[in-house]
């Protein structure tokens, strides 16, 4: 089954689906997305997406296309004709296209794009494993609660990670932890979860917020705080949280490794309880 994608209102095999040179999306990152899998072939948590999405928009002032029932309905569309066992669903929209100029100009209509590709899950190895990360300098905006597609802080530190042979890069600013280029990231300390709090400085994960209900629920206590830099050194688990991520530990950080140098206890209960809320 080919991948399949969507451009303003259309269904198209995804080679085909194209968008102008002057698309604003392409000359100044001005747009933002949205990443939803499917489990069991339905859209995860997508109203929670969607709430973001909106609140994305609305910071930068770009108008949604679309509402609530005609997104549902597309994105549930698109899986369906997708036809792969587990869709990743990527949502694009920017402001639109215009010869370029760095003031908006008025009446622009913004370009959606989606594009529905199978999701191949992580490796069964890489999750009862864990994975390793660097630490990196947060290079990155100061609205990182936008999920805008202006990620060229994050590509620089995932390609970091990759030739460093890690899997994820862990941004640090002014001593703290943030979270990950494409994770959120809970440190694990006698058995307490933290994690720093929603705010500028991170993305809102939905997967982080399902997870720490479920932590909550599971009678972990969790603070979302700030979290230092030693917290983050001296912890016992680590933990990445994000759509393709699931719930992930990090078992060596900077070439030491986190607390026994394998996933803990608190991490396998979460990833267990995150598996069977899915499931
Ligand atoms: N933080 C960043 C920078 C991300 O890019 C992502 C996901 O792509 C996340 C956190 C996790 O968010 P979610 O759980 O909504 O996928």
């Amino acid at each position: 089954m080919p991948d399949i994608g969507f451009l303003n209102g259309q269904f198209l095999p995804l080679a085909e689906t194209k968008v102008s040179v002057e698309d604003r999306g392409f000359q100044f990152g001005d747009g933002i997305y949205e990443v939803v899998r499917t489990y069991g072939g339905r859209p995860f948590r997508l109203h929670a997406h969607l709430d973001r999405l909106d609140r994305s928009a609305q910071a930068l002032g770009i108008t949604l296309p679309y509402g609530r029932r005609e997104w549902t309905a597309w994105i549930e569309e698109g899986v369906r004709q997708a036809g792969h066992a587990e869709t990743k669903v990527y949502i694009q929209i920017t402001r639109g296209a215009a010869p370029r100029d760095h003031v908006i100009p008025p009446g622009l209509q913004p370009t959606v794009v989606m594009t529905f590709r199978e999701l191949r899950p992580l490796d069964r190895a890489v999750q009862r494993d864990g994975i390793a990360a660097i630490t990196v300098p947060d290079l990155r905006w100061g609205r990182c609660d936008i999920k805008s597609v202006n990620l060229l802080a994050n590509v620089l530190a995932r390609q970091r990670a990759s030739e460093a042979g890690v899997f994820e890069a862990i941004f640090l600013r002014n001593g703290e932890m943030t979270e990950g280029a494409v994770s959120n990231v809970l440190v694990v300390r006698r058995g307490v979860v933290a994690t720093p709090p929603e705010g500028e400085r991170i993305l809102s994960g939905v997967t982080r917020a399902v997870v720490l209900e479920l932590a909550r629920k599971d009678g972990v206590p969790v603070e979302e705080r700030p979290v230092s830099e030693t917290e983050l050194r001296s912890a016992d688990e680590v933990l990445l949280t994000g759509t393709t991520v699931e719930v992930l530990a990090v078992v060596r950080l900077d070439d030491r490794p986190v607390g026994q140098g394998r996933p803990g206890e608190v991490g396998r209960r979460l990833h267990a309880r995150f598996q069977a809320s899915v499931g």
